[in-house]
């Protein structure tokens, strides 16, 4: 029913095609440039029917004027962001139900990458589309919100149900395993992930998407509340959002 491309952009951005056939409908989520995306579309004979935003960072919306120009799309993008993302056609807030590409889809607002980021998440396609919250290893840098907002935003996900595909903004992969590895060592589910992600990208293949539910075991960020991992890092005797902002800046001086 649902088709999602994955299409590779700037250095190591992702842009998602989805394309409902049934409906004749087309969309692109997190265009951070347009022109791969005006090259995709040309060679499949698509309109591009909606633009859709995760947050305001020029990685994930600077082919949005373009785009819009060109294909006369509606933009979705998180109402929190309507000050830095220009031309919003339908804002969109924590909670709320609306149809991408016609598919039912639940709003995650999910702050600390940016203030205003969202996630979505479409239940019946069991798929995720985590902009720069939750990255495969690894989540988002910390810029805007504060680690308590981050870590409840990680929640968030990491109640979804274990058998979600998640499609993340970036190619971080390897890097994020090189940490997941160095504070994780004993892991053998970590380490039987790390030779499959070695082996795709050795193939130059993306490691999106990736499954929650591995996640939930294998990403150090979203295991903050893990007292026997917490205790094997030497961070007990934290609550959780504090062990979570520990194993952050961790990794941002890694
Ligand atoms: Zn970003
Ligand atoms: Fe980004």
């Amino acid at each position: 029913m649902l088709e999602i491309f994955v299409i590779n952009a700037l250095s190591d951005n992702y842009i998602y095609i989805l394309r409902n056939e049934h409906k004749n409908i087309t969309s692109v989520i997190d265009p951070g440039e347009a022109e791969p995306v005006i090259n995709f579309l040309n060679n499949k004979r698509w309109n591009l029917d909606e633009v859709i935003n995760t947050h305001h960072h020029h990685d994930h919306v600077g082919g949005n004027a373009k785009l819009l120009d060109i294909y006369k799309s509606k933009l979705i993008a998180p109402i929190y962001e309507n000050d830095r993302i220009s031309n919003i056609d339908i804002l969109v807030s924590d909670n709320e139900t609306i149809n991408i590409t016609g598919i039912h889809t639940k709003v995650f607002h999910t702050p600390g990458h940016t203030l205003g980021h969202v996630c979505f998440y479409m239940p019946k396609e069991k798929c995720l589309f985590s902009g720069d919250t939750l990255f495969y290893l690894g989540c988002g840098r910390v810029f805007e919100g504060t680690m308590d907002q981050m870590w409840s935003s990680l929640l968030k996900l990491k109640s979804l149900p274990d058998d979600t595909s998640v499609y993340c903004g970036h190619e971080y992969t390897l890097s994020n395993m090189k940490f997941a590895n160095y504070i994780d060592s004993n892991n053998a589910l970590l380490n039987k992930f790390s030779l499959e992600i070695k082996n795709k990208r050795e193939k130059g293949l993306p490691t999106v998407p990736f499954n929650l539910g591995v996640e939930k075991k294998i990403n150090p960020f979203l295991r903050a509340d893990d007292d026997n991992f917490i205790e094997s890092v030497g961070f007990s005797g934290n609550n959780a959002s504090k062990s979570f902002g520990e194993i952050r800046l961790k990794k941002d001086s890694f």
